[in-house]
């Protein structure tokens, strides 16, 4: 409850920013780093991009190199925690191919990431509350590319089936077909996570290159019924690692490749005005602009929690596209 009257103080948009450390291949080619993170500011960061120009960016919480996924996880407790009382939740990352999308919400086996733990707490919460409210957690995994929607849980893997965003008789947004599974421990979780990333590099000739190129949204269902008083409800949370933001340069790039990056550049851009939009307080949502946002609608916005994670990269030589990140944070901020 605490948690939840804290987020309302603070509204109900957050974002974070979350720099990697340079890889030890960027040290080997001699790149700097273009961010400068004081620990004492804890929601600030410097962009020098050079010796005269120096920028600070301000979020709701700056991670730098040297902050692990611990770490960022008990940030993101209060955010995960709400999904719980009934809460609608997004959770994003955003940011250029290679900055760590993937390694903040999926993370790596040996270290994991946000929706992970984030189900790990689900259960952690189901557990202390055994005694007055039953749970249920149902897990949905899915794709988006070229504005197309693919269930990576169906055993099937039929890419024909073709899945849409269908409106509700209660004005709710649902994917008709969506396999929902049903997960009774974070073992379980750990499966289905694992069969859904399986699933989704299967018929691509470079998974990492499709990553880049596609939407990956985990869908968590929490249903609850109150012991005492028989009370039911339904929230459900989203664990979004969204297509890579980077530019594709105008010169060179045509046929299928142009296409995706229309795609991405659409859904991106649609995501920003939805969640400015928000954040200004505007009447009209352009919820419909894209799939991803059109997929989304329920959890976005009205008393919804949304987090995103704009993830950047430290090196001088991406310090282009590290600018557009922070500038798109500014946007939704
Ligand atoms: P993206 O999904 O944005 O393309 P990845 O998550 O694949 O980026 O990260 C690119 C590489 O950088 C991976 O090898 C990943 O393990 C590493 N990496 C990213 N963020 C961190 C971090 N905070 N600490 C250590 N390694 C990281
Ligand atoms: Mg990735």
């Amino acid at each position: 409850r605490l948690y939840n009257e804290l987020i309302e103080l603070r509204g109900n948009i957050r974002v974070f920013c979350r720099c990697r450390p340079l890889s030890s291949d960027e040290i080997t080619r001699g790149c700097s780093s273009v961010v400068e993170i004081d620990s004492s500011q804890e929601n600030e960061l410097q962009f020098v991009p050079s010796e005269k120009e120096r920028k600070a960016f301000k979020f709701d919480h700056v991670f730098g190199p040297k902050d692990d996924q611990e770490t960022v996880f008990s940030e993101t407790v209060p955010v995960v925690r709400s999904v719980m009382d009934g809460f609608n939740v997004c959770i994003f990352a955003y940011g250029q191919t290679g900055t760590g999308k993937t390694f903040t919400m999926e993370g790596v086996p040996e270290n994991r990431g946000v929706n992970y733990r984030a189900l790990e707490e689900l259960f952690k919460i189901s557990e202390e509350r055994t005694t007055s409210v039953a749970y249920t957690f149902l897990v949905s995994i899915l794709e988006v590319y070229n504005e197309k929607i693919r269930d990576m849980l169906d055993e099937s893997n039929d890419q024909s089936k073709r899945l849409d965003v269908k409106q509700s008789a209660d004005g709710t947004q649902d994917v008709a077909g969506l396999v929902e599974a049903p997960v009774y421990n974070i073992d379980g979780v750990w499966e289905k996570l694992k069969f859904g990333s399986r699933n989704r590099s299967v018929g691509s000739t470079n998974a990492n290159e499709l990553s880049s190129r596609s939407h990956c949204l985990v869908r968590v269902t929490v249903k609850s019924e109150h012991l005492l008083t028989g009370q039911r409800s339904r929230s459900q949370m989203w664990l979004v690692d969204l297509a890579g933001s980077e530019r594709v340069g105008k010169t060179g790039v045509e046929g299928d490749r142009l296409k995706e990056s229309q795609f991405i550049n659409k859904s991106l851009s649609a995501l920003g005005d939805v969640i400015s939009a928000l954040a200004s307080k505007h009447s009209h949502i352009p919820y419909r602009n894209s799939k991803l946002t059109h997929l989304l609608q329920s959890s976005l916005g009205g008393d919804c929690k949304t987090l995103m994670f704009i993830q950047i990269s430290p090196s001088s030589t991406d310090s282009g596209e590290t600018l557009c990140s922070l500038n798109f944070a500014s946007r939704v901020r």
